[in-house]
């Protein structure tokens, strides 16, 4: 889909700086979580930025968690974000997304926990198993995530990335059913791959989304 304005539905605090922002689907837009799309905000002069899909559908809405960055150049206008505001959208893009894989397993890095919990939230409904490692000096999504391990999910939520490689060995099964995905910024990334391939999984085969 080209440049698309669409409104604001609703704003949720997630945690500290952090807010889910539920977004009007566009006409013949779709996107499975993971996807991201191309974010901008017309009332604001600031560059467009991308945010993941963090809704574990495409309904009437769907929904991106944004952990604002004060200091940023969007962070601050998103921040002032209410419902019934417009937002330009583009999208969805990228290659790394939930695609009915029967395990999977999301290791997230800050705000990588959006497409983590919208993965897990899908493929649990799938009826099929999720493991999430989600490394934040600050977490966010605490209910989610508790709803998570509530239903089975395999959960651990780490303050550094120091336990990340004992969570991974944890949860990485090695069966050939198993799909591996990470998501964050791209020191997380590197400590996530290192993980997956100590924990004996294929760090090549995981879908990795580098957020910058
Ligand atoms: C594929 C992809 C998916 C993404 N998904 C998400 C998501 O789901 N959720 C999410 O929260 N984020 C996501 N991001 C990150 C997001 O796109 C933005 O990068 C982030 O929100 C910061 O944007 P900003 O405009 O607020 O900050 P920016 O203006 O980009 O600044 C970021 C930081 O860099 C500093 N900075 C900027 N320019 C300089 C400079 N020249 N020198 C030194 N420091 C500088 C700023 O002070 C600030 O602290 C994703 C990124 C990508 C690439």
């Amino acid at each position: 889909m080209d440049r698309t304005i669409t409104t604001v539905s609703a704003v949720r605090s997630v945690g500290p700086d952090a807010v889910a922002i539920d977004l009007e689907t566009p006409d013949g837009f779709d996107a499975r979580p993971g996807q991201f799309v191309k974010f901008s905000l017309p009332a604001a002069d600031a560059a467009p930025r991308f945010y993941t899909v963090s809704s574990p559908v495409v309904d009437e809405t769907f929904e991106i968690t944004v952990e604002i960055d004060y200091d940023g150049e969007l962070g601050p206008h998103i921040a002032d974000l209410d419902s019934g505001d417009e937002v330009a959208l583009a999208g969805p893009l990228g290659s790394a997304y939930y695609e009915d894989e029967e395990r999977v397993v999301v290791l997230a890095g800050g705000p990588g926990v959006g497409p983590a919990i919208g993965i897990a939230e899908r493929a649990l409904d799938d009826g099929g198993e999720a493991a999430v490692i989600y490394c934040d000096a600050e977490p966010i999504h605490e209910k989610r995530l508790d709803a998570l391990a509530d239903s089975g999910a395999f959960v651990r939520v780490l303050e550094d990335d120091g336990a990340v490689a004992d969570a991974t060995r944890e949860a990485i099964m090695a069966e050939p059913d198993e799909q591996v995905f990470v998501y964050g910024f791209a020191d997380f990334l590197d400590v996530a791959t290192d993980a997956v391939e100590a924990a004996g999984g294929n760090a090549e085969a995981a879908k990795v989304e580098n957020f910058g």
